[in-house]
């Protein structure tokens, strides 16, 4: 007879045989992809054909079929032919206290929700204060996403910068944030959210490789100050996310110190480089940010979503939320730094301080340098092979690995090259071998690619680039 409804969900016996079964068809899938047994990234479906897919799969599927399907119709971030989005190939380990968190479910809002992911998410993010370059005053946080970390890190920067109690009477001045014009949209978004409006987002231009031109930030920020605009902060990015370039970040600190601005810096791609001696000379200035913002999903191999905010003064931690102003706060308000609900964004939030301590435990900080600096130094390597080739042009000599490039056809016009390049991104993804991205950067349109597995060599991406060159003569 079958068991009531509620003891099938919580049948013990059925979790142990799916669960090992699950584990079988995964190790079968990275397997797969990992050696490319198949030849595929993707296998692209278009929206309506998959929403078919799953609407009848709802009523008809096959029950066993369930976690093949959506293990199938993915993209396959582990295939070294996956080279496209800035999403990591997850260490499999991270899977598995992906698995951890979402049964045990402890949510840290408070410290009792959650000991041991609060106390290991201490560890982890006081390792990454100390990599910085911070001092023992330092201290940080775990939270969802690169997108709301931001977000956080300018609601600090406003409650720590700006002497008006805004945020319990609301902004009656206008306020405004200088960032580079190629910073990631979520930084505008973050603004916008705030109330700051388009006025109060003071875009520095970039120079021609892309970076922000900080030879503009006196003159940028004297137009400003003189139409009545309050600047409380700046952005560096590092790098920024279209091209991979990263802004000169000493260069805005001593900007920033100059102006008593609140210094964040956006490293979500490519903060992980602290950890590696070859590229950490690329964050030089990162030690003096007020606020600094990591992914664990992008450059550490870790699963989405899992983002530190580092602060140069843990008590910015505690401030950001809370109903009084900073300095009203009590000396155990400020030191309390396991409640991580009062410091984030998220009431219940993830175990993801899991993931990186796994990763520090099990392979040691060097894991985050050998990744980093094998997939910066490709990045070099396939902007080389670009270079060399006939039919190809970079937009920029990359400074990590998100390389933006182009067919060229001489004979063309630059629209018609535009449009060129445009299908030849669809033919590809129709095509499903390789998985690259595209950008417009000024006007042009650039095929874009981010390499993040550590198994994608220069073989593949002359392959890749063999694959461009058929398509290009077939349009
Ligand atoms: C990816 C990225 C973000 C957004 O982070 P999410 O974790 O996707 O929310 C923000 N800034 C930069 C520079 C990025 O590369």
């Amino acid at each position: 007879m079958k068991k009531p409804l509620l003891h099938q969900v919580y049948d013990t016996d059925m979790f142990r045989k799916k669960g090992h079964e699950l584990i079988d068809q995964l190790a079968d899938h990275l397997e797969d992809k990992l050696r490319q047994t198949s030849k595929n990234a993707i296998h692209w479906n278009e929206p309506d054909t998959e929403l078919a897919f799953w609407e009848n799969f709802l009523k008809n599927g096959v029950e066993n079929r369930l976690f093949p399907e959506i293990i199938k119709r993915t993209t396959y971030i582990h295939h070294p032919h996956y080279i496209g989005h800035q999403v990591t190939p997850t260490a499999p380990m991270t899977a598995l206290t992906g698995m951890i968190s979402s049964l045990l479910n402890n949510g840290m809002a408070v410290y009792e929700m959650g000991m041991s992911p609060s106390a290991i998410e201490r560890v982890v993010t006081d390792v990454l204060c100390k990599k910085i370059g911070y001092d023992t005053h330092s201290g940080g946080f775990l939270t969802s996403g690169g997108t709301l970390a931001n977000l956080t890190a300018l609601l600090t920067a406003r409650k720590a910068n700006v002497e008006a109690d805004i945020w319990n009477e609301g902004s009656q001045q206008q306020l405004g944030i200088m960032v580079s014009e190629e910073a990631h949209y979520c930084v505008d978004r973050a603004a916008k959210i705030m109330g700051l409006g388009e006025q109060g987002i003071i875009k520095i231009p970039a120079t021609t490789d892309f970076r922000m031109d900080t030879a503009l930030l006196e003159e940028t920020y004297a137009e400003a100050t003189k139409k009545g605009i309050h600047i409380f902060a700046i952005i560096g990015s590092a790098p920024s996310t279209a091209t991979g370039m990263f802004d000169d970040l000493q260069q805005i600190a001593d900007f920033a110190k100059n102006k008593k601005l609140w210094f964040h810096v956006d490293a979500a791609h490519g903060g992980a480089a602290i950890f590696s001696p070859k590229y950490k000379p690329l964050l030089k200035g990162i030690d003096q940010a007020d606020s600094v913002v990591i992914d664990g999903h992008k450059m550490m191999m870790m699963p989405a979503l899992t983002t530190a905010l580092l602060y140069k003064k843990s008590v910015h931690t505690n401030v950001t939320f809370s109903q009084k102003a900073d300095y009203l706060l009590t000396e155990s308000e400020l030191e309390d730094w396991c409640n991580s609900g009062k410091k984030t964004f998220e009431c219940t939030k993830t175990m993801m301080s899991i993931h990186w301590f796994t990763m520090l435990k099990l392979y040691g900080e060097d894991v985050f340098d050998a990744y980093v600096t094998h997939l910066f130094d490709m990045g070099e390597h396939f902007a080389g092979v670009i270079s060399e080739h006939p039919h190809f042009e970079l937009a920029v000599q990359p400074m990590s690995n998100i390389v933006c490039f182009r067919f060229i056809d001489a004979k063309l016009s630059s629209e018609a090259q535009n449009k060129q390049n445009e299908t030849i991104r669809k033919a590809l993804l129709e095509d499903g071998e390789f998985y690259i991205v595209q950008t417009k950067l000024r006007g042009v349109h650039y095929l874009r690619v981010t390499i993040m597995n550590p198994f994608t060599t220069e073989t593949h991406f002359n392959n890749l680039l063999d694959k461009i060159c058929v398509l290009a003569d077939n349009i």
